[in-house]
């Protein structure tokens, strides 16, 4: 079976293909999948044109039921999804659960969202007339998402586009198609009208950029490397659409003297090495002051070592592989790097297996000028930085050109209080991993991490709506 596109209610198949590989095991093929090119997006983007003045007309209680509808199919078939999430991508089981869930609640928030676009009604300075501020569907929009959350990021990109009266074209990770074909069916039972949510499937070069610069296309909400998110975000603005990016980060999490010892090393070991370090908010520099410094990196180093590495769907797996070959060469890159650069690299080890698996790596005694704390890597590693005390700890953390997530180890309210004010980062965790977040908040962040506005939670209104303020004389 080949898994086909998405497109105006029909299932569309393309000749060519992409197959997509088991990362635990890469004699496991998870599908053959539908490789589009421009013309396929072409089709979608007229399918999407057509079909959402009519979505946006209707009644908030329809889109409010077809979004329901798709929360409640994914909650009710949770593990299989999950496991095809941890086939596809390689988390852990209960991380592909996890995020399943996580993609559930999305849709179910999302859904009380779109009948609670409420609006203003103001006083006007001239007497007699009123004065309405409302939000209104943007029109289409293009969503290109990562292969690090295969059913989460869609999710969240997805669910407030539709509930606010948007059509979709959605271009999934080529790496990991099968959650975002899943979601595609689901959308499908629970009713979506035609048209209205369409899947193209197929390489970023070629689909994801007829996506960016189809007319027909009013926004793109992308997820991924910095250096295709500027690529797009300069080509929308050239065309005139919206745009929002969520792209890297090299997110610190400080580890104070007065740390409880066991937290952060937990904190660290979460955040730093869970989902294989594939997350846009890992912990990828440890800043640790002098005095916890060297308990704190041995009982790191050993918590580490211990960490069982394996197969994704194995139910003893700390840390499953890697997503795929080209991401593993990049980490051995970086790992020769952090040694050259003169890191003390504890672990890093490529573990037997008929996957990518790797040991999580320790770069001890890495400085934040190094280019392994300097560089998004992208997988299970992690720069120890020393410094002398807490006001060195929070230059560091902010001395970076990222600014995502950051996060402190402390028991001191002083110095949680001074970090969450002074950090420069869009999230700030105390005592958590710079990873996992609510849904119903916003995420996002500052400097290179993200441009445009936030995502998730009702801030999502801001990008997917559109303000229309109305003038009214009798
Ligand atoms: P990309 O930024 O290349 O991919 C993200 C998405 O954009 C994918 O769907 C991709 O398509 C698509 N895309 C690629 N080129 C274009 C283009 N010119 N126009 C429109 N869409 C495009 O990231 P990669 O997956 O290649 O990962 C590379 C690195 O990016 C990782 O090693 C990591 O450092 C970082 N990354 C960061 C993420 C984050 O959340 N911060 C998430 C993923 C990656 P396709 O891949 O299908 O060809």
């Amino acid at each position: 079976m080949t898994y086909a596109h998405y497109i105006a209610g029909e299932w569309v198949t393309d000749d060519a293909v992409s197959i997509n590989i088991n990362p635990s095991n890469i004699d496991d093929i998870v599908g053959e999948f539908s490789r589009g090119d421009a013309a396929r997006v072409d089709e979608a983007v007229a399918a999407a044109n057509a079909a959402q003045p009519d979505w946006a007309a209707a009644s908030p209680q329809l889109r409010h039921d077809v979004l329901e509808k798709a929360s409640n199919l994914i909650t009710s078939r949770k593990d299989e999804l999950g496991r095809l999430l941890s086939r596809e991508e390689g988390k852990t089981l209960a991380e592909g659960i996890g995020e399943t869930m996580r993609a559930a609640q999305v849709f179910k928030f999302f859904a009380g969202e779109a009948i609670r676009n409420v609006g203003d009604a103001v006083a006007s300075i001239r007497p007699g007339i009123d004065v309405t501020v409302e939000r209104e569907a943007v029109g289409t929009i293009g969503l290109i998402t990562p292969w690090n959350f295969p059913i989460a990021i869609p999710a969240w990109k997805l669910a407030p586009a539709l509930a606010y009266g948007n059509a979709v074209v959605m271009k999934p990770a080529e790496l990991t198609p099968g959650c975002a074909w899943e979601l595609a069916k689901i959308l499908h039972e629970a009713g979506c009208p035609t048209g209205v949510f369409n899947l193209v499937m197929g390489p970023g070069s070629t689909v994801g950029a007829r996506i960016v610069e189809h007319p027909g296309i009013d926004a793109i909400s992308f997820t991924g490397s910095v250096a295709t998110g500027n690529t797009i975000a300069v080509q929308c603005a050239s065309t005139g659409k919206r745009v929002q990016m969520e792209m890297g980060g090299k997110n610190p999490l400080v580890v104070v003297d007065d740390a409880d010892l066991d937290v952060a090393v937990a904190t660290a070991i979460n955040g730093a090495f869970f989902s294989t370090g594939q997350r846009c908010t890992a912990s990828s520099r440890l800043i640790v002051t002098a005095g916890i410094h060297d308990a704190f990196l041995e009982k790191l180093t050993s918590a580490a070592a211990n960490l069982i590495v394996g197969d994704a769907l194995d139910a003893a797996t700390q840390i499953g592989p890697v997503v795929d070959q080209k991401q593993l060469d990049q980490n051995l890159r970086y790992l020769k790097l952090a040694s050259n650069e003169g890191c003390d690299v504890r672990g890093g080890e490529l573990a037997n297996g008929p996957g990518f698996f790797m040991k999580p790596a320790i770069f001890a005694g890495a400085t934040n000028q190094m280019t392994v704390s300097r560089e998004e890597i992208f997988g299970p590693m992690a720069s120890v930085i020393k410094v002398a005390d807490y006001d060195e700890a929070l230059a560091v953390a902010n001395d970076t050109e990222f600014g995502l997530s950051a996060g402190i180890c402390t028991t001191s309210l002083r110095y949680a209080s001074d970090f969450r004010k002074k950090a420069q980062a869009g999230m700030v965790m105390v005592n958590l991993p710079t990873a996992g977040v609510d849904y119903h908040v916003p995420f996002g962040g500052r400097k290179g991490s993200s441009y445009g506005p936030r995502e998730q939670g009702s801030y999502a209104r801001e990008f997917y709506t559109i303000v229309k303020t109305s003038y009214i004389a009798p």
